[in-house]
């Protein structure tokens, strides 16, 4: 037994020894790897470890991408990291591999807690980051966690301690530098921002300062993303004074090549806003055996579209997702979508970033997004990895000229497509009607117009977006609404603002506007609102009605489109009110009163404090006594001693119980702020949100049965609770062929026939 023993230590101390050799041999390597003459094109010829690249061959990785020879060899060499490229062309692997590849060099073992940190702007990104690593990962030996938000913080807690490498959004990350006991920060030696513009952008920068004001200085940083519109300022706040730019030249200097994938196709019509859901309607119907997505401005279009084509059944199966649905609605969508073979997606931008659907064949954007940025985003959902893929965007009349040139600034110039005007079908009169006996549709269209206008509204790029020249009766008309919605503008709010807005949660708008009970105080700029509310809960009798406080309910209305639009809807079942002061709630009327009252006092010089006695007479504070009386009690100057030392003690008491208060006031005011910078993030998240029933998933990455830890359904309640990998190389292929291809337009006769294909019925 002994002997055994003895045997074994031996045995792991040669395993150790050679172990050591081979990590001191490898960095050598690393060294000495010089990646501009280097002709290495496999994972295999890259100084990595073995475990590493087990991990890559079983996953199906063996030949590297552009990025990947260009960025992996570089971080490996520990440089901080500004790397771009194409959407689609490998850079979670590019970072990925660094950063299992850093914790083994730094002979980081599975105790030594958190070492590396990978923060991606939405909940989904993160997931599939996370999906990824665990793949390539199986055979090192630290363990993995995701944190993307969900009820149970503490189980998070618990088990936070324990990851090697974290993966999360935002807020989340924050939350638990921020509550978690056992979440030492102070040994990280990699952070990596995924979608780097994204998270320095304005909606994450308070909590990504924060998080990285938690992070060690020296550890090494990557930023990843497709598009790098990083400014000095924001690299500085990560303290990156000294990078290497890494990536393909055509991203990081735009005027070579167009900054999408070459295997994608893009296209664009000019069609006018009354006409865009009969062109996209017919574009459906016309591509029955695709995979598509369908970008839209927001929420509510989404939602309306979603639920007005379904009833029309133009032939495919349709989704739709967005930020504002149920999570496990959205965790259903996103599997099923990413599993079919013919379906129309309606999304959001919430999906236009880094999430990598297999088998995309067309990404249409339907409403013009914000920037070519995200433009260029939107389009590389589809033709990833090489593959080949489409991309149509409807742009109207008063967006074309401006929108081509911005996409002109990265070298994109689609072709344009026009429709043929006798192939044009209306859907108009069939919206009309399902309208008219829907009333709940018909509330979602006046969301939907609401909210596009709105998103014009907004927009900082003044020469693509044209406020003023929207046809607003005919945009309404197209969606089936008898008229438009009336919607008066309150002052300007820039995109930015609108964004941060969004990324607010609306408990904390609401939490805001509460007063020290909790109760919510109206706010004086949503007159409107508050008296529709009283109109309805007395009426409550219609079911738009019923709509109406479900939404104000759930703070739909009181969002921010609510902050810069009072609506007035004539032409429907609202009539139009002025603000009555009576709905404004007593106690602010209270308070109104009592101000002006305390403003009355005021010009009339100092009131004098009153006293009561027992018997209910009012005295001054102070009331003087007569001299006589005053002599009567005794020498003047032990008297006035008396009275002062009285006093003062009196005062010390108060000044001891002022000070506790404003200790309480100051501490309670830290509290909330902190509680709303978390939420803020929450909310931000909440968009993107993956699945909130969830603890985070803890992977041990070399335990070599990783995958069945992923895949268990029965874990209990203390062992580690992984995720279930969703997405598998295998799904790839098999949907891939059932790709439709069109021919490409060459001349104006072909460009001719491919559109009336689009448009066919
Ligand atoms: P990006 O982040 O640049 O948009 P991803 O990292 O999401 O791209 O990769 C896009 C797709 O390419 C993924 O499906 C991924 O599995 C695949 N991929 C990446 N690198 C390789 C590689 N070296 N070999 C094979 N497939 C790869
Ligand atoms: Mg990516």
């Amino acid at each position: 037994m002994a002997k055994t023993h003895k045997l074994n230590t031996a045995k792991r101390k040669e395993l150790r020894r050679k172990e050591e050799e081979n990590l001191r041999i490898l960095a050598e390597k690393v060294v000495e790897y010089d990646v501009k003459t280097s002709k290495a094109s496999m994972f295999a010829d890259l100084p990595i470890t073995e475990t590493t690249l087990k991990g890559l061959k079983e996953a199906a990785f063996v030949k590297m991408t552009e990025i990947q020879k260009n960025a992996i060899p570089v971080a490996l060499k520990g440089y901080d990291i500004l790397g771009a490229a194409k959407t689609g062309s490998g850079k979670t692997l590019a970072f990925l591999i660094p950063v299992i590849e850093k914790l083994i060099h730094e002979r980081w073992t599975e105790f030594d807690g958190l070492g590396a940190v990978i923060i991606s702007p939405t909940r989904e990104l993160a997931m599939q980051i996370y999906e990824v690593l665990v793949k390539i990962g199986r055979y090192s030996t630290f363990s993995a966690g995701l944190v993307i938000g969900g009820k149970d913080v503490k189980f998070e807690m618990e088990r936070i301690s324990k990851i090697n490498i974290l993966i999360g959004t935002p807020g989340r990350i924050l939350q638990h530098m921020d509550q978690a006991v056992g979440l030492n920060t102070s040994n990280i030696q990699m952070l990596v921002l995924d979608e780097a513009d994204r998270c320095l952008d304005m909606g994450f920068k308070k909590t990504l300062d924060a998080i990285v004001s938690n992070l060690p200085p020296n550890r090494q940083t990557l930023l990843f993303s497709a598009t790098q519109s990083q400014s000095l300022a924001d690299l500085a706040r990560l303290s990156l004074t000294d990078y290497k730019s890494v990536g393909t030249l055509d991203v990081l200097q735009p005027g070579n090549s167009p900054a999408t994938p070459k295997s994608l196709e893009q296209s664009y019509i000019n069609v006018s806003l009354p006409d865009k859901l009969d062109v996209l309607f017919s574009f459906i119907k016309s591509h029955l055996k695709s995979k598509m997505i369908v970008f839209l401005s927001s929420s509510k279009q989404v939602h309306f579209v979603y639920e007005s084509f379904r009833k029309m059944q133009p032939g495919i199966s349709l989704m739709h997702l967005h930020g504002r649905q149920n999570q496990t609605a959205r965790t259903d969508t996103l599997d099923k979508f990413i599993r079919a073979q013919h379906v129309c997606l309606f999304a959001t931008d919430v999906v236009a970033r880094g999430i990598d659907f297999p088998s995309v064949d067309w990404v249409v954007q339907a409403d013009c997004p914000e920037d070519a940025d995200t433009y260029i985003h939107r389009a590389g959902r589809s033709a990833r990895y090489g593959k080949s893929g489409k991309c149509l965007i409807f742009l109207t009349p008063q967006e074309e000229a401006g929108f081509l040139k911005r996409l002109k600034t990265k070298s994109i110039e689609p072709n344009r497509l026009n429709i043929k005007p006798s192939k044009k079908r209306s859907i108009k009169p069939q919206l009309q009607s399902l309208l008219f006996k829907d009333p709940e549709l018909k509330y979602l269209a006046q969301k939907a117009f609401i909210s596009y206008v709105r998103s014009i509204y907004i927009q900082k790029d003044r020469e693509v977006f044209k406020f003023d020249e929207l046809p607003l009766n005919e945009f309404a008309a197209s969606l089936g609404l008898p008229g438009a919605p009336k919607i008066k503008m309150k002052g300007m709010k820039s995109i930015e603002k609108a964004k941060e807005l969004k990324n607010t949660s609306r408990q904390l708008l609401s939490l805001s506007k509460a007063d020290d009970d909790g109760n919510i105080v109206e706010d004086k700029n949503k007159p409107v609102r508050a008296k529709y509310d009283k109109m309805f809960q007395r009426k409550n009798q219609t079911v738009l009605s019923e709509h109406y406080l479900n939404i104000t309910k759930s703070g739909s209305l009181s969002d921010e489109e609510e902050d810069f639009m009072t609506i007035k809807r004539t032409d429907h079942e609202l009539r139009e009110v002025d603000l009555p002061h009576e709905v404004l709630p007593s106690s602010k009327r209270a308070l109104k009163k009592a101000l002006s009252k305390k403003a009355s006092l005021s010009t009339k010089g100092n009131p004098t404090k009153l006293i009561f006695d027992d018997e209910g007479n009012a005295h001054p504070v102070y009331e003087l006594e007569g001299e006589e009386g005053f002599h009567k009690k005794g020498n003047p100057e032990l008297q006035k001693k008396e009275f002062l030392s009285k006093e003062s003690q009196i005062m010390a008491q108060v000044d001891v119980e002022d000070k506790q208060i404003a200790k309480q006031k100051k501490q309670e005011k830290k509290r909330r702020q902190l509680e709303a910078l978390r939420r803020e993030q929450e909310a931000n998240e909440s968009d993107y949100s993956y699945d909130d029933n969830s603890g985070p998933a803890v992977a041990y990455l070399g335990t070599g049965n990783l995958s069945d830890d992923m895949h268990s359904e029965s874990e209990s309640e203390d062992s580690r609770p992984p995720k279930k990998a969703r997405f598998q190389v295998s799904d790839v292929e098999d949907i891939h062929n059932d790709f439709i291809e069109i021919e490409e337009p060459q001349t104006l006769e072909s460009l001719e026939s491919l559109t009336a294909k689009l448009i066919q019925n």
